[in-house]
């Protein structure tokens, strides 16, 4: 008997995976596959290979998923599965089908491929709208957030990344076709906040004659949502001109006040190594002007500790520089060699920092991390601005996501999920900022 082919998928690492999956999903319930997260019978896996752990636990997870179910049909994507099938290390890694980035886009037609061509799976497809219910499933969709990949690629070579050699040059989207897939998004939906991921926002626009600002600026006055951000925005974006816009009104009012804004490291030595191209006080110049607009605004970050030729001195500097830069989130990583990247070659040069070293420092920052942003939670209180729910608890405690993407909890016995409100924020207890809705929405 013939039957319709039910799938999940799962995505590691950055928001530009999870973009993609979202995207992924949509494409294959137009193609005629039936999301069902609880029984599939197909398991699409978006990888990651940014670093030795992140490629372990996509390993961990196939592995889980082949012992849990042996029917289970495995298709895995992304960097890991571009690694693998470079380096051939996939073949005692039980996969059915592994699709480099560079033929993600005949993904649907290589899936339905794989069924047509074997007779015993049976397979039939009814194609459906890509707004189909379905999606509603997703936590995301379900606040009204939507994530749009603007951007792949990268042209930088920082020494450490593997990203440029497994995702390639760098190809951006037009503008115009990011407003067509917002609209898209638009129907049938109401779309809260907009979340633009790129793998280098830098190079965005940069092969289609376009820039980042010019896409800020149409998205602000060609579409109806309040909310606009981005999963990260790289250093060099952060522009003179980019500044000069987030000043204005309207932008401060759409353009969230969340800033992920990946440093790497806080000593000029390392970031040389690095490939980085900019020093530590381009950095602090930029990050302050932000602050200087907007004291609410959310500065976030990325580290790594333990790169080669890391000494204490080098580790004190980035310490230092963490703790007098307005930043007030953290994300450590403990360097581990990429094959096939430039600071694979250099730690054989300058050598690196022993595992327990590494693990040192990782704490020593995160701890740091912490009391900052416990700090920065704290600046808060008092303030007011708007806060888009998102889930529905059940002990009458909400979750509101601020302009800055603070998450703040409201004690009400409404369903808000996804509606946008006035919030003020009263008090922090037990490291959670708690507030009351003094209004609705005035964007
Ligand atoms: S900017 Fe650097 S870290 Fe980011 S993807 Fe490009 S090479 Fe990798």
């Amino acid at each position: 008997m013939y039957k319709q082919i039910r799938f999940t998928s799962f995505s590691f690492g950055c928001r530009v995976n999870e973009a993609e999956r979202i995207e992924m999903n949509r494409e294959m319930i137009a193609a005629g596959f039936i999301l069902d997260h609880k029984r599939p019978d197909l398991f699409i896996i978006n990888s990651c290979a940014v670093t030795n752990k992140a490629e372990r636990e996509v390993r961990q997870l196939i592995m889980k998923l082949k012992r849990d179910n042996p029917n289970l049909r495995l298709v895995v994507t992304g960097c890991a599965a571009t690694y693998w099938r470079k380096n051939k290390l996939w073949k005692n890694i039980p996969i059915d089908l592994i699709i480099s980035n560079n033929q993600k886009t005949s993904l649907i037609s290589q899936i339905k491929e794989y069924h047509i061509s074997n007779p015993s799976n049976l397979a039939v497809f009814q194609p459906r709208q890509s707004n189909s219910d379905q999606l509603q499933q997703d936590k995301f969709i379900l606040s009204g957030r939507v994530m749009i990949k603007i951007q792949d690629g990268c042209h930088r070579f920082c020494s450490y990344c593997i990203v440029p050699h497994l995702r390639g040059k760098p190809k951006s989207r037009k503008i115009y076709e990011i407003i067509q897939r917002v609209r898209e998004n638009q129907q049938g939906n109401h779309i809260n906040e907009i979340i633009y991921t790129a793998i280098n926002t830098e190079a965005f626009g940069k092969d289609t004659g376009e820039s980042l600002l010019q896409l800020i600026k149409t998205s602000i006055h060609q579409i109806k949502v309040p909310r606009i951000s981005f999963g990260s925005i790289h250093p060099w974006s952060i522009t003179k001109e980019f500044l000069d816009y987030y000043r204005v009104n309207i932008a401060r009012k759409r353009l969230s006040d969340f800033f992920h804004v990946p440093i790497q490291s806080g000593s000029n030595k390392i970031l040389k190594y690095m490939n980085r191209g900019y020093c530590i006080e381009d950095i602090e110049e930029r990050l302050n002007e932000i602050q200087e607009i907007n004291p609410f605004a959310l500065i976030a970050t990325d580290v790594i500790v333990g790169f080669p030729g890391e000494t204490d001195t080098e580790f004190q500097n980035t310490y230092e520089a963490l703790k007098y830069l307005p930043i007030s989130k953290f994300h450590i990583f403990r360097f581990s060699p990429r094959r096939g990247t430039a600071a694979d070659l250099l730690r054989k040069q300058l050598g690196e920092p022993t595992s327990q070293e590494k693990q040192d420092r990782a704490r020593i920052l995160t701890q740091l991390g912490k009391k900052k942003y416990q700090e920065f939670l704290t600046e808060q209180i008092g303030s007011t601005n708007t806060g888009l729910f998102i889930g529905n608890n059940k002990d009458a405690l909400q979750q509101a996501l601020m302009h800055n993407q603070i998450p703040v909890t409201i004690k009400t016995n409404e369903d808000l999920n996804g509606r946008m409100m006035q919030i003020k924020i009263l008090e922090k207890k037990n490291e959670r900022l708690f507030g009351v809705i003094c209004g609705p929405d005035r964007t």
